[in-house]
């Protein structure tokens, strides 16, 4: 494990400062239930989210973005690493001491018609978090659900009627009032959008964009979908496999990718102008993800990296930083620097 945190030691304090981040899961076998090995769902995860920003997390289905996701707001608490919020150190508190950070960190979840309790009207749902967090009297909730329905775009009027009413863009709204009932400064996104119809993906996209420039919020923005991670995000973070493969600016990421994985999975997103998709010939991503029970030695990637070395089954790599001290732009690749150039 490296000593320093390879993002922070770039910038200034973050927001959010996730160090060595570990989640194992163990596997128990047999008919006495002995352990037989973990799953390592996140594995040695270091990034830093800045105030009013958003770190797109992406990657293929299980690698480990969702888990990252509920380690960061400790459910459960990680296995290993440090989570910081604010400079408070997160995975030594009990739940008695999480609650006021509960209250800052809220997550909004990928199905929102599994995430919203069926036999609660939408003003019991938005005002549930209030009244879990005792926050003001009755009538103060009565009037924070009404402003958070404005908020997110609903009408007065729904506020007595039940889930199954709603289109699914429309439950995702109450979903993001529910998450946003508190005040909170930081929202961790899970996947918001995928279980919508793509003609309103967009329309949730823009309101979660407004409302973090609005209430001044920071988002970690999970998804597998890179396009629309391009829209939203100032950060993105590659994930493969429990581990990060590329992190830097938006700008970096999507216009010099450095990563074999990040250019595999950029070449599966559609160039609209031919003339430049055939410029920007890129690895295909081709096999399936290993398990993450039994990850590869070395370089996770190297059972499907067309660049791969012997180098790259017997060692991890690290960080290097292709950018600057300023923009960092950190790849975890043997060969990043040659990839860069
Ligand atoms: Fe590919 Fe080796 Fe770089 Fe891993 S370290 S991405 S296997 S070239």
């Amino acid at each position: 494990m490296n000593s320093t945190h390879p993002v922070k030691s770039f910038l200034a304090a973050p927001l959010v400062a996730v160090d060595h981040l570990q989640m194992y899961f163990p596997i128990y076998r047999g008919i006495f239930q002995q352990k037989a090995g973990d799953i390592k769902a996140v594995d040695d995860v270091s990034f830093a989210i800045f105030q009013g920003t958003t770190l797109g997390l992406v990657g293929e289905s299980g690698c480990g973005k969702s888990t990252t996701g509920q380690a960061i707001l400790q459910l459960p608490h990680p296995t290993a690493g440090s989570v910081k919020f604010k400079g408070e150190e997160l995975t030594t508190l009990t739940d008695h001491q999480m609650r006021p950070y509960r209250r800052s960190m809220q997550m909004i979840f990928q199905d929102p018609y599994a995430s919203l309790n069926p036999r609660f009207t939408i003003g019991q749902i938005i005002g549930e978090p209030l009244d879990i967090h005792h926050w003001g009297s009755p009538a103060d909730r009565r009037e924070r659900v009404a402003e958070l329905l404005s908020l997110v775009g609903l009408r007065q009027q729904t506020i007595n009627r039940y889930p199954h009413e709603f289109s699914g863009g429309q439950r995702q709204r109450v979903g993001i009032a529910r998450a946003l009932a508190t005040s909170p400064e930081f929202i961790i996104a899970d996947e918001p959008i995928s279980a919508l119809d793509v003609s309103i993906q967009a329309q949730v996209i823009n309101l979660l964009d407004e409302l973090k420039q609005k209430l001044g919020l920071t988002y970690l923005f999970i998804a597998h979908d890179l396009a629309m991670v391009r829209y939203i995000s100032d950060q993105v973070a590659v994930m493969y496999l429990g581990k990060i493969a590329e992190w830097g600016s938006r700008n970096e990421v999507y216009g010099h990718p450095v990563h074999p994985y990040t250019q595999a999975l950029l070449s599966a997103i559609s160039i609209p102008n031919p003339r430049t998709a055939m410029a920007k010939k890129r690895p295909v991503l081709q096999g399936e993800v290993p398990s993450p029970s039994h990850p590869p030695a070395g370089c996770r990637f190297h059972t499907r990296c067309p660049f791969a070395e012997e180098v790259c089954s017997r060692s991890i790599p690290d960080f290097t930083n292709v950018g600057t001290a300023s923009n960092p732009h950190l790849v975890a690749c043997h060969f990043a620097e040659k990839f860069a150039s």
